[in-house]
């Protein structure tokens, strides 16, 4: 099978499928022409499902299934990976190379003297090339597999289903629109999902890392955002104002990289809270304090739900709220100290916290048509095609206006991407049943070859993952449908569809380093030569009745 992987993913990589440009659905149809190849599928030619998106790229899923012979069961394995790339920017002069994975090593040998890079061209084992890992190797590693077993059906027990998917890169809607078909076939064939399979790249930890990773599950993301409305005040006036800016100053000091923040699950941790944007809203210069400020950040989860989250962010912003009080009113005291005829008084300004939700309510309350107001506000947007935090921003700030909200006030929103956080639970019996088979197969395979690896609650790298299996419950859901600007026209996340299929999301990636760098490569020996035997054995055990 070595050979015949290689081979397709040098095809793959040679149609240029950057996510956003016409070769995602190039891919998807070359993938299609390519199992209505096999012979399997000449005679079941309704097994091969291409799913139009709709989109204005035109792009589709394409899905393949087979029909285990050895027993009927419903037992269903869903072998998965995304076939779009980023951009090739990066490898500034030589991006024509950059789908050649025969030509590129020698290019990029010329331009490094990274010893790690030079040291795995000359190791030939390595395949370099934009997508090359992330993930076209995976697509047809997997592809390979379902190729296989159509030809093999008496060894197979169960049902393989095969699925390509595009739009990984950014709003995962491939996927999203994928549980469509998949619930179709589930419930017209009785499909019982067992767990899905996406081999998405992994990576060594540190250089020289030997283990190879497996994932049981998903980080999750949420971009909490902070709207802060000041009271601005002529710079001749300092202590009449609020400081927006400054309170945006002291969100973003509490919250940014501190540890006290991350998420820790199963002894597993993921990144601190990042900073991605803090800006005043001043549309130009002059001599008045900002009125307004807006800050957002990258916040990763693990095994918080979003209630809680909210809870603290609102205590963050309180905090803020207060520090800029208090630290204005007593440089005011001291200002006042300064001079003979500056009489100081408190500063006494009530200052407020709201979610969106709260703001939505009081928007409601004191103004009519607010639906329809957040409705042409989202469709100018969209058409514009404005950021959608930006967008989010705007639905904010218009409310702010319809509440009539005249203190210095943070409301706190969610805007998109939001990516679900899931896992194999050890309280959750099934769940733990899953994740010990996995690892009792592993122990199995890694025994035999020597090597090491662990298997992992969370895949870090944002994926696909994502949105097959959600852990959020209906409380947490609940205020991230109400906290989120207009979410089912913005960012409609199927949270019902996922939560309904539920589908045990493992990552077993391809060992690839580099992603989305010019240096990208894929280990060949371990990804071609490994890996296809864990997930045959996987599945085949999977499926079995009698495990
Ligand atoms: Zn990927």
């Amino acid at each position: 099978m070595y050979r015949e992987i290689l081979s397709l993913t040098k095809e793959l990589v040679a149609i240029h499928s950057v996510n956003g440009t016409p070769g995602e659905r190039a891919i998807v149809n070359h993938i299609e022409k390519r199992l209505r190849e096999i012979p399997y599928f000449i005679k079941h030619p309704d097994y091969v499902i291409l799913q139009e998106m709709g989109d204005s790229e035109n792009r589709a899923n394409v899905f393949a299934v087979i029909k285990g012979e050895k027993r009927a069961s419903d037992k269903t394995i869903i072998l998965h990976g995304h076939i779009d790339t980023v951009g090739v920017e990066d490898y500034a002069g030589i991006e024509k190379y950059a789908f050649d994975c025969d030509a590129l090593p020698e290019k990029i040998r010329a331009l490094t003297d990274d010893p790690d890079v030079i040291s795995d061209i000359d190791s030939g084992e390595w395949l370099f090339g934009r997508g090359a890992g992330d993930m076209k190797a995976g697509v047809a590693l997997i592809f390979c597999i379902a190729k296989y077993y159509s030809e093999h059906p008496d060894r197979l027990e169960g049902n393989i289903i095969f699925m390509a998917n595009p739009v990984e890169e950014n709003q995962h809607t491939g996927i999203m629109s994928s549980l469509e078909v998949l619930k179709a076939l589930k419930l017209r064939e009785g499909f019982d999902y067992v767990m899905a399979i996406n081999t998405d790249m992994s990576t060594p930890l540190y250089q020289g890392d030997q283990t190879k990773y497996f994932h049981a599950g998903s980080v999750g993301k949420l971009l909490p955002c902070f709207y802060i409305m000041g009271k601005a005040t002529h710079v001749s006036q300092h202590f009449n104002g609020f400081s927006a800016s400054l309170t945006a100053a002291e969100i973003v000091r509490r919250l940014d990289g501190n540890t006290d923040y991350v998420e820790a699950f199963y002894g597993e941790h993921a990144q601190p809270p990042t900073v991605l944007k803090m800006k005043d809203l001043k549309p130009a210069y002059n001599v008045q304090t900002a009125t307004a400020a807006f800050v957002y950040f990258n916040y990763f989860l693990l095994g918080s739900s979003i209630d809680e989250l909210m809870d603290k962010f609102k205590a963050v912003s309180r905090e803020a709220l207060d520090a800029v009080l208090s630290h204005t009113d007593a440089h005011f005291k001291s200002y006042a100290a300064m001079f003979d005829d500056e009489k100081y008084t408190e500063i006494k300004l009530q200052t407020q916290v709201l979610t969106y939700g709260e703001l939505y309510e009081a928007a409601k309350k004191k103004s009519g048509g607010v639906d329809a107001l957040i409705a042409s506000i989202t469709k100018k947007g969209l058409e514009e095609n404005t950021d959608r935090r930006e967008l989010c921003r705007m639905i904010v700030e218009a409310l702010c206006v319809s509440a009539e909200i005249n203190i210095p006030t943070v409301v706190i929103f969610i805007s998109p991407p939001y990516c679900p956080r899931n896992t194999m639970k050890t309280d959750v019996p099934g769940e733990q049943a899953l994740w010990d088979k996995v690892q009792g197969i592993l122990n199995k395979k890694f025994k035999e070859n020597n090597g090491t690896y662990k298997l992992l609650h969370f895949f870090t790298g944002l994926s696909d993952s994502s949105y097959i299996k959600m852990d959020d419950d209906a409380k947490s859901v609940r205020c991230l449908v109400e906290n989120f600007p207009d979410f089912k026209t913005i960012y409609n996340v199927p949270v019902d569809l996922i939560q309904e299929l539920n589908i045990p999301a493992f990552d077993f990636g391809v060992l690839g380093k580099d992603a989305h760098k010019w240096t990208e490569r894929l280990h060949m020996p371990y990804s071609f030569g490994v890996l296809p035997g864990i997930i045959m054995d996987v599945a085949e055990n999977l499926l079995s009745e009698t495990q």
